[in-house]
């Protein structure tokens, strides 16, 4: 199967009530963990590259091994999203390199760091929208700011998603799905305990959803920052200081209440990190890639699979009907009015 338009998968999930995890990838390995575990849960995914992993890999080498993952796993519905573009100029290179989805992250200026006027937000992520709406091209859009800062993109700041303005900004820009801040950060050291209702506002996701019912909602800096991970890290070199991310229970309940598409990367590079290092520490002798790499392919793969079961993606391969070009318009121009 080619790649899919994210709407369509993210349409899917609304129907059947389930959320669908968007892995981010760098490089063959990450790539390859993240369709295995599709394979092994016969998961719908959705792949996607910040613009740091575009540079890091390079926009024809990421291409061709996309290219090579659809035609590897026929069976599994695989969209290519960016994280996090920018300004329009970002989010149209990707378009025309063949990405499915973009995100248009206005909530920011081009720097990835000033947070922006609703003003600039509304007009930056509606060209978007119709150059990719006119192509078949899914548009995520933000407001509110999370903290964290990853990949050089965050102001640091948190500023909480305002539920009037959501309803004010889907209607503007039309976008098909909406990043929400409720007090969740980028990176590893999203809070310095347990999470509870007074740092991550779980009733705001459900404000959300009953104001834009057909507004697909998107959770960021959603690592779960398992403790084994950050254990397993530590035991062998490592320095992490504690960190918590957002409990599994709290996702469920937000893919409960509108959530669709569930960022998850931290936990992905904890998987890696921890097995490396585990490599290196109890066979020093090794010298070999492979010998590192596999166990971190593999550590990742695990990982991945186990959250495509618990956001309950995991069966729903088959739920997907490839839509023509006109049928996708059509949806778009439906859901419009
Ligand atoms: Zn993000």
């Amino acid at each position: 199967m080619a790649l899919v338009s994210m709407r369509q998968l993210l349409d899917e999930a609304a129907k059947g009530g389930y959320g669908v995890g968007a892995f981010n990838v760098n490089n063959m390995e990450q790539i390859q963990a993240i369709m295995e575990a599709a394979r092994e849960t016969a998961s719908p995914v959705i792949i996607q590259a910040s613009r740091g992993a575009r540079s890091y890999t390079n926009d024809t080498f990421l291409w061709h091994l996309m290219q090579a993952a659809v035609e590897l796993y026929p069976e599994i519905p695989v969209s290519l999203h960016l994280d996090h573009g920018n300004e329009p100029a970002t989010c149209i290179s990707a378009i025309e390199l063949g990405f499915t989805s973009v995100m248009m992250d206005g909530s920011l200026e081009a720097d990835g760091k000033t947070p922006a006027s609703f003003e600039y937000n509304v007009a930056v992520t509606k060209e978007v929208v119709e150059y990719a709406h006119a192509r078949g091209v899914t548009v995520e859009g933000e407001l509110g700011t999370l903290g964290g800062i990853e990949d050089g993109h965050g102001s640091g700041e948190v500023h909480l998603t305002d539920p009037d303005q959501a309803v004010e900004f889907v209607e503007a820009t039309g976008i098909d799905a909406l990043a929400v801040a409720i007090g969740t950060s980028h990176g590893a050291y999203k809070f310095s305990k347990e999470p509870d209702g007074e740092v991550l506002k779980m009733d705001l996701i459900k404000e959300i959803h009953r104001r834009l019912p057909d507004t697909h909602l998107v959770m960021h800096g959603s690592s779960s920052v398992p403790q084994e991970l950050v254990a397993e890290v530590n035991k062998y070199g490592g320095s992490l200081k504690p960190a918590w991310g957002v409990p599994m229970r709290e996702i469920q309940l937000g893919i409960q209440h509108g959530v669709r598409k569930i960022n998850v990367d931290t936990d992905s590079r904890l998987a890696i990190t921890g097995a490396i290092r585990k490599v290196f520490v109890e066979s020093p002798e090794k010298f070999d890639p492979r010998d590192y790499l596999k166990p971190a392919r593999a550590a990742m793969q695990a990982l991945v699979a186990s959250k495509m079961r618990d956001f309950g993606q995991a069966g729903h391969a088959d739920d997907y009907a490839s839509l023509s070009l006109a049928e996708m318009n059509d949806r778009y121009a439906t859901a419009a009015v």
